[in-house]
């Protein structure tokens, strides 16, 4: 992912630093080819537009200009932008709380064992994700974790996150036939408290489009279970349709972050660079292949340095 966009933005970038001066109008013409660069790469349009604007306030201006390398300053700036975009920069208030995030990526105070409630739709890597994060927390930082699948509608999904629980070595909530998706939810929970659990995933069931009998579900499921953090999983390969089942699923449920799946295929990259600023939430983790050990705790000046070289 991001491969194409690199390279374009790379290719802007040498011709800024080629060069020992620049005038306002080379920066306006590398601004115009990061613009296509970014829609090229299927950035959402007001998203693009913001970026833009952004760089182009700093960028353009005597103290640049006029700078020993104003190349290498128009990059730093573009850099700069491209990690604010992706959730780098915090406001003090959120700083505070994203230090106390910031050792786990998930905020797991609270009595346990806390909810986490994963939501997204089918095929999405939901089940995956839960066993991915499952794993990553009791290898880093000890916990018990149970898994607890509230597929009802599809007994592979819950075979599959019963697979999943074994490989990872936690937990797994065992399947009592005919309960439905709630009450198997408050069974975790009570299940998850006598059984010493720090931390119970609820991995809610996909469909394949957004409807509001599933949004009723985890609605309700959320509203019964309060989970400490409720994330979603999008799968970064869809490109803008999984900024847009993020802002729908944003309008019913109370997300605390998302997790972008698919990061290791071979996509444009838009999506991921929208996904902050179109809905607002956090980026927590990136699923970067099929195994239990495909995931990265999501760093903005990470994946800016790998898309920027
Ligand atoms: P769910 O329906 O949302 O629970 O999706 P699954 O967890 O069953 O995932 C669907 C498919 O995507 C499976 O074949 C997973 O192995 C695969 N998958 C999930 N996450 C990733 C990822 O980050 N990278 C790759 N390459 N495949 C993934």
């Amino acid at each position: 992912m991001f491969d194409t966009l690199g390279d374009k933005l790379g290719n802007v970038f040498d011709n800024l630093t080629g060069r020992g001066a620049l005038s306002e109008k080379d920066v306006n013409a590398a601004m115009r080819e990061i613009r296509v660069a970014l829609l090229e790469a299927d950035v959402a349009l007001p998203v693009v537009k913001t970026f833009v604007e952004k760089i182009r306030r700093e960028a353009v201006g005597e103290k640049v200009i006029k700078s020993i390398k104003p190349g290498q300053m128009v990059v730093k700036i573009v850099n700069d932008a491209l990690i604010d975009m992706l959730g780098g920069t915090l406001s003090d208030e959120d700083a505070d709380k994203e230090e106390a995030a910031k050792a786990t990526h998930l905020n797991l105070s609270g009595r346990p064992p806390v909810a986490i409630l994963m939501a997204g739709l089918q095929g999405s890597g939901k089940t995956t994700t839960s066993g991915k994060i499952a794993l990553y927390l009791k290898k880093a930082f000890k916990k018990k974790i149970l898994l607890a699948s509230l597929d009802t509608n599809r007994p592979a999904a819950m075979e599959q996150l019963g697979m999943l629980a074994k490989q990872a070595d936690v937990g797994f909530l065992p399947i009592i036939k005919g309960q439905s998706a709630l009450e198997i939810a408050k069974r975790a929970m009570s299940e998850g408290a006598k059984g010493g659990y720090d931390v119970v995933f609820l991995d809610t069931a996909g469909r394949t489009t957004i409807n509001d009998e599933l949004m009723d579900e985890v609605e309700a499921i959320a509203k019964e279970t309060q989970p400490i953090e409720t994330l979603l999983v999008a799968d970064s390969l869809t490109g803008q349709d999984a900024v847009e089942t993020a802002k729908r699923f944003h309008e019913r449920l109370p997300l605390t972050g998302l997790v972008l799946t698919r990061i290791d295929g071979d996509g444009r990259g838009g999506a991921a660079l929208s996904m902050r600023a179109v809905t607002g939430l956090p980026i927590k983790f990136l699923g970067t292949g099929e195994k239990l050990d495909g995931l990265e705790a999501f760093d903005a000046e990470r994946l800016a340095g790998r898309i920027l070289g």
